[in-house]
């Protein structure tokens, strides 16, 4: 030890690891972490940078798991929709707020196969996006039993995500929705295949039953958005689903964006009878409430689903400290304040939630800080099991050895309130004014510094598309 060379060493900071967080020195070995030292350990060894992180919590670089990156946006039916930023400028937000990985969507269309549609998404990240990223598998209506047959084979070459939508959201859209009888075809192919399937569960017919209704009433207005996508959807969903999964053994699923104390005990009542499923919620339901709809440009803070009640919220919160939900997702649409607040009905109104790049930032104001969550806690929400469920692990979300250094230093000493200028998505973030405990002051990636106190140093190769495969205890529910 005493005679290694090593690219990085990051010392003196608290580590947070599976079994602790500890004072420790961090040596990183190419892309990789070599070790994690007691403090001092290394002062002989040879590096060709230190960091001193006296006084920082030193942690994985953040995962993502549910975002979308150049994706169209507006409430339009047709193909020429405009699309939210690219993987270029979402990726160094995500980067200088201490996200390493981002999972996004590609999507299966009807007319091409499932190997065209991932090269064709491909183009969008390949050579532009700095962070290192994954798809999931966006499925569509009525899928052919040749695109079920090729699902297979996807998943088992390292796809292995299906998202399934059982509402179009919006009654203009179409070809989202997935049947019952699809969804059984699609659990079926899971199973066999070993894939896991990331849902966005609402009801239907409630939630087009209620947009016309309201619309009819006169009462459109995107101030109502929860009636609309209402905590009895949720229910009616969350449970179809669930159940229909434990029809079809070997199923496993995660449902994205809980946003109802409807959806949290669906959940935790499946995973009592011992059912492979995991969930996500996303920051903004943890600290905003329908009420927040009423604020000027009220829509900044609206993602679909929607944002619900007070009760709703804190039952979400129940559902962070008890484990029933897993991770801390953004589902980030990154695109101009005039966009994202050219809709103000029910019907119109842009889903997608300016939020990757504060995400660590905020949640760790809002669970270690106002909460009491633990350090580790913390790292296994923003980071290490959405890498572990997403089949990443121990390759990202963790400190160990021979992990991807993925790294994040966050100062627990820089508090404020989040301001514009603190950000690289500057143009409008619903955190504004929001008080912040930490700040990331240093991301690293597979070993290289990328973020340094704001600066962006983005490597000419840029990031590496993740293959995966879900491990078969996650796919059991032995989490
Ligand atoms: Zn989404």
């Amino acid at each position: 030890m005493q005679h290694a060379m090593y690219r990085l060493i990051i010392s003196n900071g608290k580590v947070v690891t599976p079994s602790g967080s500890n004072i420790a020195d961090v040596a990183i070995a190419g892309e990789r972490i070599a070790g994690i030292f007691p403090p001092r350990s290394l002062v002989e060894c040879q590096a060709e940078r230190r960091i001193d992180a006296t006084g920082m919590i030193v942690m994985p670089g953040g995962i993502d798991p549910h975002v979308h990156m150049y994706w169209p946006i507006g409430h339009s039916s047709g193909s020429e929709r405009p699309r939210s930023q690219g993987t270029d400028h979402v990726g160094r937000a995500a980067l200088h707020g201490g996200t390493t990985t981002l999972i996004d969507f590609a999507r299966v269309t009807a007319t091409d196969s499932i190997e065209t549609c991932i090269r064709a998404r491909d183009a969008d990240f390949s050579n532009k996006c700095p962070c290192d990223y994954a798809y999931h598998l966006m499925m569509h209506s009525d899928p052919s039993q040749r695109t079920l047959d090729e699902l297979a084979e996807a998943i088992r070459a390292g796809y292995p995500t299906v998202k399934m939508f059982t509402t179009n959201i919006l009654p203009q859209w179409s070809g989202a929705k997935i049947d019952t009888g699809d969804l059984w075809e699609i659990f079926q192919v899971l199973a066999k295949a070993g894939g896991l399937g990331v849902v966005h569960a609402e009801d239907d017919e409630l939630v087009m039953h209620m947009t016309a209704k309201l619309m009819a009433q006169g009462q459109g207005h995107f101030k109502h958005l929860a009636q609309v996508h209402s905590r009895l959807s949720e229910d009616l969903s969350f449970r179809q689903v669930l159940r229909l999964a434990e029809n079809v053994p070997g199923t496993a699923l995660y449902m994205m964006h809980v946003s109802a104390s409807t959806g949290v005990q669906a959940v935790r009542e499946a995973q009592a009878r011992s059912l492979p499923v995991y969930a996500e919620t996303l920051p903004q339901y943890l600290r905003f409430t329908a009420d927040d709809y009423l604020r000027p440009d009220g829509q900044i803070y609206h993602t679909y689903p929607s944002l619900k009640s007070q009760q709703d919220q804190d039952a979400l919160w129940d559902g962070v400290a008890d484990g029933t939900i897993q991770t801390l997702a953004t589902d980030d649409i990154c695109c101009s304040l005039q966009q994202k607040t050219a809709g103000a009905q029910i019907v119109d109104t842009v889903g997608g939630f300016s939020g990757v790049e504060p995400r660590i930032a905020v949640m760790y104001t809002e669970a270690v800080v106002r909460r009491g969550i633990s350090l580790e806690r913390f790292v296994d929400l923003v980071a290490t099991d959405a890498a572990r469920i997403m089949g990443l692990y121990p390759r990202k979300g963790v400190l160990l050895p021979g992990s991807d250094a993925d790294i994040v230093i966050l100062d627990p000493n820089r508090r404020g309130t989040l301001a514009r200028q603190d950000l690289y998505q500057a143009q409008y973030s619903p955190w504004e004014g929001h008080e912040i405990h930490a700040w990331p002051i240093v991301t690293v990636l597979r070993g290289a510094v990328v973020m340094e106190r704001g600066e962006l140093f983005i490597p000419a190769a840029g990031g590496r598309y993740l293959h995966r495969s879900i491990p078969e205890h996650i796919r059991a529910g032995r989490r």
